[in-house]
């Protein structure tokens, strides 16, 4: 048979993930509010989603995608041909004014957005030095550059600049690339830092905000805002898809970047528009984030309320500096996957949902368990969960 050699492959490679306890399973998990859920039919609370200030369930969010949706299920075609409606535009418009930059472009997911940034605005003739721990879609879009492709440790930034400085002169530009906020542990980078090397040595920083929109800065700006870099980033980068609580990724910057990115995204013109109901869900989304900054505020009470009592309880916590203890992602440090993979399953019979994150997502020995917050968690949840996430640790032979 044509494909048994295939097969063969896939179901070894397979059987070596199960032995690893690496291999993932598809779940179906139905949103019940914005902190429960069911998962394969238990009734759950949930730590397990981006959806950080709840707005995926915000009535006026809720309320204008009805309302577009009644009118239009798709785009019916990318947005450089005839996709790109009055309601995309409007939240162009609304992303580069909440952002404070000239322009902005969207793309159809915050994946497409960093892979599409990259390979357009990373040349041949240049550098992108790429933190290790950054997103895939961030590693991915630099590999798939014609740049040359430098990893960085950011615990090590010393080693950055020199590194930087010694090459410069062999390239014709150079670019430092980073999340602001790191996925798996909910660390910040360490955005005046990274910019200071980047002005002493001519380089552009590329910023990934993620899970830093909505959630950091005075305004909800992210991480930049946090960090008044905001001004020294040339390209901001951010999903729809977290705490604005739908779909779509977007690139801000000057007019120039943006043009840019829409004469030469591929993973922008050679994919279907966003629906013009996600768009609209978006532009409230944006609103509630400007007119409801208590949602920020909790949010934030709420991650250091956890952090606290996961560290009181004797868990480790992962944390790089103390402006982390108001991100909503709690890395708690198990090591082996197996044991994070059996405490993981055994909050799950106990109806609590909190993801394991083991290799090759993050590194080996170092699998945790990944907390994220919603700003609707009430602390006695917070309490309920951080006990019994002890209890189950503990229960672990280990
Ligand atoms: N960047 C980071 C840091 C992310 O965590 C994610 C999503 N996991 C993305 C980009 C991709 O965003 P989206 O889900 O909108 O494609």
């Amino acid at each position: 048979m044509n494909d048994e050699r295939i097969h063969q492959r896939l179901a070894a490679s397979l059987e070596r993930l199960d032995v690893a306890h690496q291999r993932r399973m598809r779940r179906c998990v139905e949103a019940v509010s914005t902190t429960e859920c069911i998962v394969d039919g238990q009734r759950c609370l949930s730590f397990a989603t981006n959806d950080y200030l709840g707005l995926t369930r915000h009535p006026r969010v809720v309320a204008a995608f009805a309302e577009a949706a009644a009118m239009q299920s798709g785009a019916g075609s990318s947005a450089l041909i005839a996709g790109r409606s009055p309601l995309h535009q409007e939240l162009e418009n609304v992303i580069a004014a909440f952002e404070g930059t000239e322009s902005a472009v969207l793309f159809p997911s915050g994946f497409a957005a960093n892979t599409g940034a990259l390979i357009s605005l990373v040349g041949q003739d240049d550098a992108v030095f790429c933190d290790r721990e950054n997103h895939a879609s961030l590693i991915d879009g630099c590999r798939a550059s014609a740049a040359k492709f430098f990893v960085y440790d950011r615990m090590n930034i010393a080693r950055l600049n020199e590194s930087i400085a010694r090459r410069r002169g062999e390239f014709d530009a150079v670019f430092i690339v980073t999340d602001s906020v790191f996925s798996m542990d909910g660390t910040l980078a360490e955005l005046p830092q990274l910019c200071d090397i980047a002005e002493r040595s001519g380089t552009t920083m590329i910023v990934d905000e993620a899970h830093g929109t909505g959630v950091f800065g005075p305004t909800g700006r992210g991480v930049c805002e946090l960090q008044r870099a905001e001004h020294r980033v040339a390209v901001r980068i951010g999903t729809l898809s977290k705490a604005i609580g739908g779909l779509g990724g977007f690139v801000a910057g000057s007019t120039l970047i943006c043009d840019w990115l829409w004469n030469t995204a591929r993973s922008q013109f050679f994919s279907t528009a966003l629906p013009p109901a996600v768009c609209a869900a978006a532009i409230a989304a944006f609103r509630v984030v400007i007119e409801e900054p208590e949602r920020r505020q909790i949010l934030a009470s709420r991650a250091q309320f956890a952090r606290r009592l996961l560290t009181d309880v004797g868990l480790e916590v992962i944390s790089s500096s103390p402006a982390a203890s108001a991100s909503p992602i709690i890395g708690i440090l198990l090591g082996e996957a197996e044991r994070a993979v059996r405490v993981s399953r055994r909050l799950m019979d106990l109806g609590l949902f909190i993801p394991a994150v083991r290799p090759p997502t993050v590194a080996a020995g170092t699998a945790r368990m990944r907390m994220s917050l919603c700003s609707d968690h009430t602390e006695s949840q917070i309490t309920a969960a951080v006990y019994q996430l002890r209890e189950a640790v503990a229960a672990e032979p280990w």
